[in-house]
């Protein structure tokens, strides 16, 4: 296996020092990860604008606003807005009613597995989100691993990825808890140039390996650990 932080020294040589695209408190990650539908950075930007300016994000406007209204707001991020628009309305009645409306605060007094369980009750967070949401939100150095691309670390560690997405997310996880200290800081440096990397060159399908920083360090693109066992 290569040595994470010089891969990570070598990534962040070419991406630069990285920081959240997103808003980082926990209530208003959800409202950001409900504003894009499909969920991605620019659909969720695009309709965070939008709810920021024609509605506001804070509970109270959330619950107050017209359905219809709500979701034109959240058109801009793409599909199904009324669905979404519903999905937040329910985010919010249940800051308000099960959180004493500090979502933050509240999940700073609970045991990790139960800040886990809580978030994953709410709609569309899964552990990568629960951990995401730890982790930036100031709660947990977990560690983290981007949602859409936690075959990056996986290839570079182990060669090629496995089929199930389960399998691949708990090894890039344990590459992370094995290998980069339980800061803060060091945990969301290396999720941030992890997702940059996966984003712009070591794509799910189709890696551009013949431009890629760290192709030295990589076991998928030496090709020593091809071909092993793919349907766990
Ligand atoms: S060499 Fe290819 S597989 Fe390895 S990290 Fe770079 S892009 Fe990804």
């Amino acid at each position: 296996m290569s040595n994470l932080n010089q891969v990570l020294d070598a990534l962040e040589a070419v991406y630069g020092v990285q920081s959240p695209g997103w808003p980082t408190d926990p209530y208003l990650f959800l409202v950001w990860w409900h504003c894009g539908y499909p969920a991605s950075d620019a659909a969720c930007a695009k309709g965070w604008a939008s709810l920021e300016r024609e509605i506001g994000t804070d509970p109270e406007r959330l619950l107050a606003a017209n359905p219809a209204k709500l979701a034109l707001a959240l058109k801009p991020g793409g599909m199904v807005p009324e669905l979404r628009a519903m999905r937040l309305k329910e985010i919010a009645e249940r800051v308000q009613k099960e959180f004493g409306a500090d979502l933050r605060e509240a999940l700073r007094g609970m045991p990790l597995a139960q800040v886990r369980a809580a978030l994953k009750r709410f709609p569309n967070i899964a552990d990568p989100g629960a951990d995401r949401i730890v982790l930036f939100g100031g709660i947990s150095p977990a560690a983290a691993v981007p949602s859409n691309c936690p075959h990056v670390l996986v290839r570079i560690q182990f060669g090629q990825e496995r089929e199930n997405y389960g399998v691949i997310y708990k090894e890039a996880q344990e590459v992370i808890a094995a290998e980069i200290p339980a800061t803060f800081d060091a945990r969301m440096r290396a999720y941030l140039l992890l997702k940059s990397h996966g984003q712009q060159v070591c794509k799910r399908t189709n890696p551009k390996c013949g431009v890629c920083s760290v192709s030295k360090l990589c076991a998928f693109f030496s090709g020593k650990t091809r071909g092993r066992a793919a349907n766990q």
